[in-house]
Formats: structure tokens, C-alpha cells, sequence
């Protein structure tokens, strides 16, 4: 019989790290099964910008994984000691995340990003998002500095390729259906290959096939009511099959699973999102502007923090609106500073010379309560501060009920522009609990012999809030220990 030392189930960043980090560990025999086609293969991994959150103290740190990266004085990029990263973690997840993972997370981040670099996986500095120029000088935020030469398609295309050549086995359209147990370990899967089913044999199994994120059942029995009316924008493979699949073996489920990364997303996109324009969908310049409901009301503080720290939360208070959409609003003095995804020929948009035209342009909009919040928010905002995106300038409006506490420009400069959003899932943040060896645990705390997981499988990372590019971090670092560990099985 046929029996691999591992079988990594899923074949997005955490998987291809875990079968890759299983080779390096020894083992001999390790197939990767996918169940999207070869086309679609590759996860929400695929449809990322590629970049990774990860801990660096010097420009030496960044250069060790980019040996041609220049030290120019026209360039800044800045710092992000593990200290900074943890604090973050701790920030956006208001103190509840696991500390033990969020450490494991940070101080790994930087060695992980080193060990994919120097498997071949090539990394450049973010253009544009993730900085900006003062006084001639590039000026890195930190923390989400390098992506990965071709963003997601990139990454998934070559890690693939690193880990074929690496001698893993890969077989597409491979749906992992049950996991098989035998005397109290876990010996194999059963999967279903083009409406046939099958039984695979293993020493242990990685799971890293997504959250729950792509099933609208799965969303609404989590998440709440109205969920099932998101759109999802990554794949539509991420249905929950490794969580569930795990439960029926007694796994213990860990995490926030009410909890979910969602962002402001285009209200006419399609419900799956596609590859072409993939991240385009999205919407998250809102800080330079104002976000109002059907009702013309705003329910967001727009300018609460830097976007990397709010971005992942605002799709979930628009899931909370009447009919479950907003518009976000600018005018022409900041319309050149939104990102690339407002001047998709898609993006759902109207244009007017004069606020009143515009606010009868939203449709579904009660317009003359539009006017009035815009009008209230103009006379409130402060103007002894000076309006300054590169940091959190403090320039604030006074007195309203949800007051914007930073970037409070007036909307005063036409032409005007508004942009329809609704509420657009990235990834679930319940999961499965795992040991420092990223075992899985029963609900007694203790290890399912040979079931390992990572990923967006794992739970207790994330919890109300994320900060950017923190998930592929996150599933490169416990993919790798998943997959070291789970290598150690194959001589037992
Ligand atoms: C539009 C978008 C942009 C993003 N940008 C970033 C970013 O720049 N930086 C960042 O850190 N994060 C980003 N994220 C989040 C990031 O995608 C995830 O955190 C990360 O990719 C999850 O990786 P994963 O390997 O756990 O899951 P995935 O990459 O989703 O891989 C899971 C795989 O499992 C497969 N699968 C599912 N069920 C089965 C089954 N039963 N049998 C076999 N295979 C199965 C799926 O087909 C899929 O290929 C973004 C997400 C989206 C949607």
C-alpha cells in the first residue's frame, strides 16, 4: 500500500509552507491535495496583494531577504521591532489574542520571511500603499513594507513550483471528504476525485484549507443574520470542509467565530470574486473621506486609526445598515490620493459639481438626510489643525454623535465623487485550537495523534480586528511548524 510520510490538504501560502517545511524536516513522501482545479487552485492566497507583516529592527533585516535592496536617502524604510508588531496584535484584537500564538507569530515573522526568500520566493518593497513622500523621502509606516514579486499570483505560482521541485506530489480537484482514524492516530483521508470517492494513506495530515468564510450557511449560523449577503472575495473553495472535518473526530474549536476579517467592498460585484481584478473590489481609501448609510447617516469613525488597523473591520459595520450598503464620500482635493481600486472601469461610482446634485445621485439614499450630515460634518470639522496623511494628525471634527477623529477634511471642493460599497468577507477568525507544535487538540486540551493545522484554520489569532498582511504571515510561520512536526511522525 501506498502510505505518504504527510498529506497537506489545501494548496494556498499555509499549505505549500507546511509541505515545504515538512521536506526540509525529512520526510520523504508528501502530497499536497487541492480540491479546486489546477486553474483555481492556490486559495485566498492566490487573490492577495502578497504582502507580509513581519518584525524587522534596520534596513540589514530587510536586506538580508532582498541582497539587491539600496540604501538611498530618497528611501525610509523605517522599523518594526517585534515589540511594535506584538503591540499591534494586542491593539486591533483588543487584548483577547492568544498570547502564546501571537508571540510564536512575531517572533517568527521575520525568520520565516528569510527561510520563503531564501527558498527562491522573491520579495519587493510596496509601492505607493504603504508609504509616503515627505520632503522628497520615501517614508516606510513599517510593518507591511515587502510583497512578493507578482502579489498573489506570484506567491502561489512560485511556491508551487518551489515545492515541486522539492519533490512534493501535487493532484488537483482532490476534495478531502473525512478524516480516516485508526487505533486512536490518524492514518489517511478519505477524499472525492471528479465524483469518485477514495482513501489515501498517510502518516499524519496538515490541515490548510481555509476558514469558513465561502459558505453563506456556515457565515450565517457564525456570523449572524444578514451574513449570507456578503460577497466573498477570495475563493469560493473555502467552505469550512477541514473545520468540520475535524470536529467529527473531537476536535476543539478556538477563536472568535463571530468574528471575521471584512472589508467595504464594491455593493455590485459578483458574489465570488474573480481573479482579473481580484483586490480591486475592495475599498478602503474611506479615510480620506466620510461613509454614509441608506438612512444618509454616518456610522463609522472613517479617520479612527491608519487604514491598516480599521480596514479589516468596517465590512462588518455595513453588514449592520439598512439594506446593508453605504457610500463613501470625497471631494476633488483628495480624489488623487485614492488607491488604484477607485479607477476600476467597474467600481460602482457617481460624479457631481455640487453636493446637492450628488447626494440625489446615491441611489437607495434618503437624500436630504445625506445633505444635512454632510452639511453638519462640514461645520464641525476643526481647522486649527493642519490635515497631514502621513501620520494620525489629529484633525478632527467636534460635537457630532460619531465624530471623525483624524483626516477630517471639509467636502468642499468640487467635483464631488461617491463610491457604493457593501460588505465584502477576506476570511473567518474561528478555528481550531492548537499546541505549540500546531497539533490539533481534542476538547480534553490534548493532541489528535498525526492531525496537524494552519492557517486560516487556526483559531485564537485574530480576533475583532487584523492588522494588514498578518494571515500570510501567520500561515507561513505555523505551516512551517506544522509541517516540521508533522515530518517527525513518518518513522513512528
Ligand atoms: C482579496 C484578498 C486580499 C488579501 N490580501 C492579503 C495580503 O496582502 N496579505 C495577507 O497577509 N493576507 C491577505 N489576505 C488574507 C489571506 O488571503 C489569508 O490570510 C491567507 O491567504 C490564508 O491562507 P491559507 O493557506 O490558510 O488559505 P487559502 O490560501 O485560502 O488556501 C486554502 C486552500 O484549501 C483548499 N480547500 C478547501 N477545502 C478543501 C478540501 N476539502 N480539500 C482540499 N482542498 C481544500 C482551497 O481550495 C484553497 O486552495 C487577503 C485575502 C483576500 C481574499
Amino acid at each position: 500500500m501506498n502510505i505518504y510520510d504527510v498529506i497537506v490538504v489545501g494548496s494556498g501560502n499555509a499549505a505549500l509552507c507546511a509541505a515545504l517545511s515538512a521536506k526540509d524536516a525529512g520526510a520523504k513522501k508528501i502530497l499536497i491535495i487541492e480540491k479546486a482545479s489546477k486553474k483555481e487552485a492556490g486559495g485566498n492566497s492566490r487573490y492577495t496583494n502578497g504582502s507580509y507583516r513581519f518584525a524587522y529592527d534596520n534596513f540589514s533585516d530587510l536586506k538580508k531577504i532582498i541582497p539587491s535592496l539600496k540604501n538611498t536617502k530618497r528611501i525610509d524604510y523605517g522599523k518594526y521591532p517585534k515589540k511594535s508588531f506584538y503591540d499591534d496584535m494586542i491593539k486591533v484584537t483588543k487584548n483577547k489574542t492568544d498570547k502564546n500564538l501571537t508571540k510564536k507569530l512575531v517572533n517568527n515573522s521575520h525568520d520565516v520571511i528569510y527561510w520563503l526568500s531564501k527558498k527562491g520566493l522573491k520579495f519587493v518593497p510596496i509601492k505607493g500603499k504603504q508609504s509616503f513622500v515627505v520632503n522628497g523621502v520615501t517614508k516606510y509606516w513599517g510593518g507591511l513594507t515587502l510583497e512578493v514579486k507578482g502579489q498573489g499570483e506570484g506567491l502561489v505560482k512560485s511556491l508551487t513550483n518551489i515545492v515541486i521541485k522539492n519533490g512534493v506530489e501535487i493532484k488537483y480537484e482532490f476534495a478531502a471528504k473525512k478524516i480516516i482514524k485508526k487505533d486512536n492516530k490518524i492514518v489517511g483521508l478519505k477524499v472525492s476525485h471528479k465524483g469518485k470517492s477514495k482513501d489515501i494513506f498517510c502518516k499524519s495530515v496538515v490541515l490548510a484549507c481555509g476558514g469558513f468564510e465561502a459558505s453563506s450557511k456556515m457565515r450565517t449560523k457564525y456570523l449572524g443574520k444578514g451574513w449570507d449577503k456578503a460577497k466573498v472575495r477570495g475563493t469560493k473553495h473555502n467552505t469550512g470542509d477541514g473545520l468540520n472535518m475535524a470536529f467529527e473526530h473531537g476536535a476543539a474549536s478556538y477563536g472568535e467565530w463571530s468574528g471575521c476579517h471584512a472589508v467595504f467592498h464594491d455593493m455590485n460585484g459578483p458574489k465570488f470574486s474573480d481573479l482579473k481584478i481580484a483586490a480591486k473590489y475592495r475599498k478602503i481609501s474611506y479615510p480620506w473621506g466620510i461613509v454614509i448609510n441608506a438612512n444618509g447617516e454616518r456610522f463609522v469613525d472613517e479617520g479612527e486609526d491608519l487604514r491598516n488597523y480599521t480596514y479589516a473591520k468596517f465590512g462588518r459595520e455595513v453588514i449592520k445598515q439598512p439594506k446593508q450598503f453605504a457610500w463613501q464620500i470625497f471631494d476633488q482635493k483628495v480624489r488623487p490620493m485614492l488607491y488604484s481600486e477607485y479607477d476600476v472601469k467597474t467600481a460602482t461610482k457617481v460624479k457631481a459639481n455640487t453636493i446637492e446634485e450628488l447626494v440625489k445621485k446615491l441611489k437607495g439614499v434618503n437624500s436630504k438626510k445625506a445633505l444635512s450630515t454632510i452639511k453638519k460634518y462640514n461645520s464641525s470639522v476643526s481647522s486649527e489643525i493642519k490635515f497631514n496623511p502621513t501620520i494620525k494628525d489629529g484633525k478632527k471634527t467636534i460635537g457630532l454623535k460619531i465624530n471623525k477623529t483624524n483626516w477630517a477634511n471639509k467636502i468642499d471642493t468640487g467635483p464631488y465623487y461617491a463610491y457604493g460599497v457593501t460588505c465584502g468577507i477576506t476570511f473567518t477568525f474561528g478555528g481550531l485550537k492548537v499546541n505549540n507544535q500546531c497539533e490539533v487538540l481534542n476538547r480534553r486540551n490534548k493532541p489528535i495523534k498525526g492531525l496537524f493545522a494552519a492557517g486560516e484554520m487556526v483559531g485564537g489569532i485574530f480576533y475583532v480586528n487584523y492588522p494588514g498582511g498578518s494571515g500570510l504571515t501567520s500561515g507561513a510561520v505555523f505551516g512551517r511548524i506544522a509541517g516540521q512536526h508533522a515530518a517527525k511522525l513518518r518513522n513512528i
